[in-house]
């Protein structure tokens, strides 16, 4: 399948989801209404997926219960043969208190994502994003040190498929940055392995210092709309902190981690005009801030899940024209790591994407 029809049908299954038919080694998380769960599969050997579970969907991955093969079957393809990334073998462990070991972190293709926050402060002030599924939640606790502490050390012994940690999770109140960075200490402290972070703008940007000092080399502050109109609408808490802090914000850790690649920003492809869109990628390039490419998933229970995802055949032209805007600041759309592409616009079609070993 040539590269425009592989993204095509990847674009397709994460708009329309997957159906199952068989039984798949998935845990219940899989089945979570969420803009980052799903069913985690790979086609043509490097293509990532994760996939919402939809009956609806016009695509079906069917398990041979004989062989436990698995193919993808769906409009436009013949039978295509897929693997499954079964769940953590963390899921169901509990720790010594009792926690669910996948309530503290959670697997997804080749890493963990450990939340140092559940739940996000400007949810708690009425200035969610309207996408997001936590959205609705009102309130915000920390994720417990000695938890995370202990996931990492399960993690190391027992599951040799993690090969890096994200920290990310809701965005910190502004006295909440300390524990965000002692979570980056506690994970760096437990691995060798690669750590990358998802922040908002901290409110001092001697945090930033603070979180790459603890061992964490990659960074992405997500702008998510370009647009500023369009986003004191739909995301007042992260507009309140401007768009000028957000760059502001980049190009210290531009200047601090190089900018290859290990400074990176979401921007959302589907809510806003698709110049805009392009205009942030342009924005973002010219920094040395890889841009990363999200397809608008409207989620049920938020405010945005009557909105129409984007049309596939769209979504193909920003893609074109966001690698052509990289390939003028010597970048690439990102992520360059083959398996954090399981819910970006993006494919491998060059050998600077890679697989963490
Ligand atoms: S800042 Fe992040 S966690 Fe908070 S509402 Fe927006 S997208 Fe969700």
């Amino acid at each position: 399948m040539d590269t425009k029809k592989a993204l095509a049908l990847k674009i397709d299954l994460l708009i329309n989801g997957v159906a199952l038919n068989g039984r798949f080694d998935i845990g219940s998380r899989a089945f979570l209404n969420s803009i980052s769960e799903g069913i985690h599969f790979v086609i043509f050997d490097d293509i990532y997926i994760t996939a919402s579970i939809n009956n609806e969907s016009p695509y079906t991955l069917c398990k041979n219960e004989t062989d436990n093969d698995i193919f993808l079957l769906g409009k436009g393809i013949s039978p295509l043969k897929a693997e499954l990334i079964p769940e953590s073998k963390y899921f169901g462990v509990k720790s010594s208190d009792g926690t669910m070991m996948e309530n503290i972190g959670t697997f997804q293709t080749d890493r963990v994502r450990i939340s140092a926050y559940k739940g996000c402060n400007f949810t708690m002030n009425n200035e969610g994003c309207k996408f997001c599924e936590v959205s609705h939640i009102k309130t915000q606790h920390k994720n417990r040190l000695e938890h995370i502490s202990e996931l990492m050390k399960y993690i190391e012994q027992h599951e040799d498929r993690v090969k890096h940690y994200l920290i990310s999770g809701g965005t910190p109140p502004d006295y909440g940055w300390k524990h965000f960075i002692d979570v980056c200490e506690v994970v760096s402290k437990n691995t060798s392995k690669p750590i990358y972070a998802m922040i908002s703008p901290p409110p001092d940007l001697n945090v930033i210092n603070q979180i790459v000092g603890v061992g964490v080399q990659d960074l992405s502050i997500n702008i998510e709309l370009f647009n500023t109109e369009l986003s004191r609408r739909i995301m007042a808490g992260k507009n309140r902190i401007g768009i000028k802090r957000y760059f502001e914000t980049l190009e210290y850790a531009v200047k601090l981690l190089g900018n290859k690649g290990s400074v990176k920003s979401i921007l959302i492809v589907g809510i806003e005009n698709y110049n805009d869109t392009l205009n942030g990628v342009e924005e973002l390039a010219k920094r040395g801030v890889m841009p990363i490419l999200s397809i608008f998933k409207p989620i049920k229970g938020t405010p945005l899940e009557n909105f129409h995802h984007p049309k596939t055949d769209d979504l193909i032209t920003i893609w074109e024209s966001a690698q052509r805007i990289c390939e003028k600041y010597s970048l690439t759309l990102g992520p360059l790591c083959k398996c954090c592409q399981n819910n970006t616009l993006t494919i491998p079609i060059s050998d600077k994407y890679f697989k963490y070993e």
